[in-house]
């Protein structure tokens, strides 16, 4: 029976090695243990480093004391796994190094970090957790542009997770780039776990993102696709007539009338996800090629990222919100 001495029940005596998570200082005055419901874990560490984040966490390191063990007070934390209180611990006790994230590992801390500061109410906490979420996806354009340009983390995050993670958490701040993010990147066959001439394994399993997001899904591809028409109608008008301020003799009409035939084609043959930044990219390569006048590449250019806004300031809507604005995106 002397198994059945440790975590989770009262009248704890010892906590053997096993069952002692890191962080564990032999010198910590305040033990909190995991809610894992078969190795739940034990944390010894320090009472102020951790109470100071919050009211309610200091609250629940007063009156939640249900075990002393070695001279130190014993707290249940309810519905607190212990990987995520490790990371939470882990962050909480290194001398206010900033959260990164390049790595899974990264991912899986700054959850922990998010997940236990939601819970306990520090927001101060949540706010610096959520910060590297938001540079990913943020809630700027210019931002965006940057990361997507620049081919940085944005790459290596996995959406699906970010999505679930904005859900449960109500980080909604970073669902609507992460989802225009997953609707540029992933065929609709592939967030929907069906497959359809699919010849490569599905990239995520059926039923990974909710079914409410998976309408967002489907709404933000819908978004994208008008989005594109917009731009190659837009392209259109420059060919049907010779702009005043044109500086080429012949006119520019033809050249745009190659860009709107060639990104028509690249659009309707394209076999990967349909997104709009993708598309962008394609609309930019194409005008270059062109050589427009210099007045004609100006209006061009300054009417794409007319449009380019436009889109950004939509992709709210598209997921049933008002708008950047709205109150449950801040
Ligand atoms: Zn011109």
């Amino acid at each position: 029976m002397a198994n059945n001495t440790v975590i989770p029940s009262t009248k704890i005596s010892i906590i053997p090695e096993r069952n002692r998570g890191k962080p564990w200082f032999d010198d910590g005055n305040v033990i909190l243990m995991s809610n894992d419901r078969f190795e739940p874990m034990a944390f010894r560490v320090y009472k102020g480093m951790v109470a100071q984040h919050s009211p309610m966490l200091r609250a629940k390191l007063e009156n939640g004391v249900t075990d002393v063990v070695y001279g130190c007070p014993a707290v249940q934390m309810d519905d607190c796994t212990a990987a995520d209180l490790c990371n939470f611990l882990t962050f909480v006790h290194g001398c206010e190094r900033s959260l990164q994230l390049n790595s899974k590992h990264d991912f899986a801390t700054l959850i922990g970090v998010l997940r236990i500061a939601t819970k306990y109410k520090a927001d101060a906490l949540r706010k610096r957790a959520l910060r590297p979420l938001e540079r990913i996806y943020p809630p700027e354009l210019s931002e965006w542009d940057d990361n997507f340009e620049s081919h940085s983390m944005i790459w290596h995050l996995d959406p699906v997770a970010v999505i679930n993670v904005a859900r449960e958490l109500s980080a909604l701040s970073i669902l609507p780039a992460a989802m225009a993010f997953l609707a540029n990147s992933t065929l609709a066959q592939e967030a929907f776990g069906a497959s359809i001439l699919q010849t490569q394994p599905l990239r995520f399993a059926p039923g990974l993102l909710s079914g409410f997001d998976l309408k967002g899904f489907t709404l933000m591809k819908e978004y994208n696709h008008t989005s594109i028409s917009k731009t190659l109608h837009f392209i259109r008008e420059q060919a049907k007539e010779r702009h005043g301020s044109c500086q080429r003799l012949d006119g520019c009409a033809t050249k745009f009338t190659a860009a709107f035939i060639a990104l028509c084609v690249a659009a309707a043959t394209s076999e990967g996800p349909a997104g709009y930044p993708s598309f962008v990219i394609t609309v930019q390569g194409v005008l270059q090629r062109e050589e427009f006048c210099g007045s004609c590449q100006d209006r061009v250019e300054l009417g794409l990222q007319r449009r380019r806004r436009a889109w950004w300031r939509g992709l709210p809507g598209a997921l049933g919100f008002s708008g950047w604005d709205d109150a449950r995106l801040r």
